[in-house]
């Protein structure tokens, strides 16, 4: 079998956007796309919004809309459905579950993340996870008829869930350890304010509880001795990097993540890693960053694809990076909050309340450096802190450039 110029694992925004960036720049040979997953290429972030809400459909909504994008990806080939299970860094080939081996020149790995599933729930309890589009219909055909739903977790993807899922007039109970949603990464005002925002969309708040464990009758116990009777439980308490596929690769690999450079190269120069599954060298942070976010996985993904062409056509001076801080946006019964940093926690939190309700949270390490900005409501903020955290800006700058 003869070898494709470039063969991605991984049907996510990382793995999409590195198969048509590749081609875009005019990388040498054919473009084989390979996933596990059986739907064409579709965007998460709806599936915890609109599509829990009942608003969005089922169907999926598509990756790709620039057109450039798009002419390049009519050229990719795509093979749904099938899972890579080893990859040959000296043959330069990966084993398929079907047994077929697949040659390549070069390979980028986008094989993401995959959700924690819930300790101590009973092995038919009605506990579903939330990943994938199959597990997306799972939960809206859960939904029928059900009374009572338990959210486990109160991350941006339990807070975004709860908040649909009242919305749809489904009495619904977010469970979380945390003593108000998300103050352990974003501070007890902006915990507060999340919280205020779930309680007027109808979610009923368990802070500062674990759940022990989930009958297969639906009962959730909390560790607070309260029982709460579920239809349905949805799971949204993180994910895990552990995929089997990189303990068969020889490239450096740290605690579950492939390590990549600044330009998405890995230990093998034949091979790149994007998206979750990347551990990255960013050279503003000057360290290696792990993100699970939405936009950076396209910008890795463009990034990789981008200079794997360029090793291709043997021009390496074309080789870009990926640069930009992290950043990501929720939504939160109608609400939107757009956050940016670096991932390392803050030692201080100044908030800034501008009219009707929007805000703006800078956040800032023991040094007075800026590491973060939330904001909702607040776009210019939201844009001005990238900048401010790309320059390595200090909070008391950012606060009197902006307020
Ligand atoms: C419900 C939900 C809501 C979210 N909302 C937001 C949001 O609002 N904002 C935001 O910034 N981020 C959000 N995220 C996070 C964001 O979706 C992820 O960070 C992003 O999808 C990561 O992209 P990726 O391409 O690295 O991996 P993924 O999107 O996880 O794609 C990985 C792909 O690899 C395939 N795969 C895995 N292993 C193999 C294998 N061995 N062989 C072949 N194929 C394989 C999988 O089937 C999948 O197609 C959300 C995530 C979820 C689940």
């Amino acid at each position: 079998m003869t070898s494709v110029g470039l063969l991605v694992v991984g049907s996510g925004p990382a793995g999409v956007h590195a198969a048509a960036a590749y081609l875009r720049a005019g990388g040498a040979g054919s473009v084989l796309l390979v996933s596990a997953d059986r739907d064409a290429p579709y965007q998460r972030p709806p599936l915890s919004k609109g599509v829990l809400a009942g608003d969005d459909p089922v169907e999926g909504t598509a990756i790709l809309d620039d057109e450039d994008d798009l002419d390049a990806w009519r050229r990719v080939e795509v093979e749904l459905g099938t899972r890579v299970e080893a990859v040959d860094v000296v043959r330069r080939s990966v084993l398929c579950d079907d047994g077929r081996r697949l040659p390549y020149d070069r390979l980028v790995l986008a094989t993401g993340s995959a959700p924690v599933p819930l300790p101590g729930a009973d092995a038919d309890a009605p506990v579903h996870l939330l990943r994938s589009l199959e597990q997306a219909r799972a939960v809206v055909g859960a939904l029928d008829g059900a009374g009572t739903v338990v959210v486990v977790g109160s991350g941006f993807i339990g807070c975004e869930a709860a908040a649909a899922l009242a919305g749809r007039g489904l009495r619904t109970v977010l469970v979380t350890p945390e003593h108000a949603p998300q103050a352990a990464r974003l501070g007890d005002w902006a915990g507060g304010r999340i919280a205020t925002w779930l309680i007027a969309a109808g979610v009923e708040l368990r802070t500062g509880v674990e759940v022990e464990s989930v009958a297969r009758t639906g009962v959730v116990h909390l560790g607070d001795g309260e029982e709460v009777p579920a239809d349905l439980v949805l799971a949204a308490v993180g994910v895990q990097q552990d995929q089997p596929l990189l303990r068969t690769i020889d490239v450096e690999v740290d605690e579950g993540r492939v390590v990549v450079d600044a330009g998405m190269r890995s230990t093998d120069e034949h091979v790149w890693a994007v998206g979750d599954v990347a551990a990255a060298h960013h050279p503003v942070a000057g360290r290696t960053l792990t993100v699970e976010h939405w936009g950076d996985a396209i910008a890795m993904g463009r990034t990789a694809g981008a200079n794997a062409a360029a090793a291709s056509l043997d021009t390496p001076d074309a080789a870009t990076e990926w640069s930009d801080p992290p950043g990501f946006w929720s939504e939160i019964g109608g609400h939107t909050l757009k956050y940016s940093a670096w991932g390392d926690g803050f030692d201080r939190a100044s908030v800034v309340e501008h009219d009707a309700g929007s805000f703006t949270v800078w956040y800032a390490d023991e040094d007075g450096e800026l590491v973060g900005v939330l904001t909702h409501g607040c776009d210019d903020d939201y844009e001005r802190g990238g900048d401010l955290l790309a320059r390595r800006a200090t909070l008391a700058e950012s606060l009197e450039t902006g307020g």
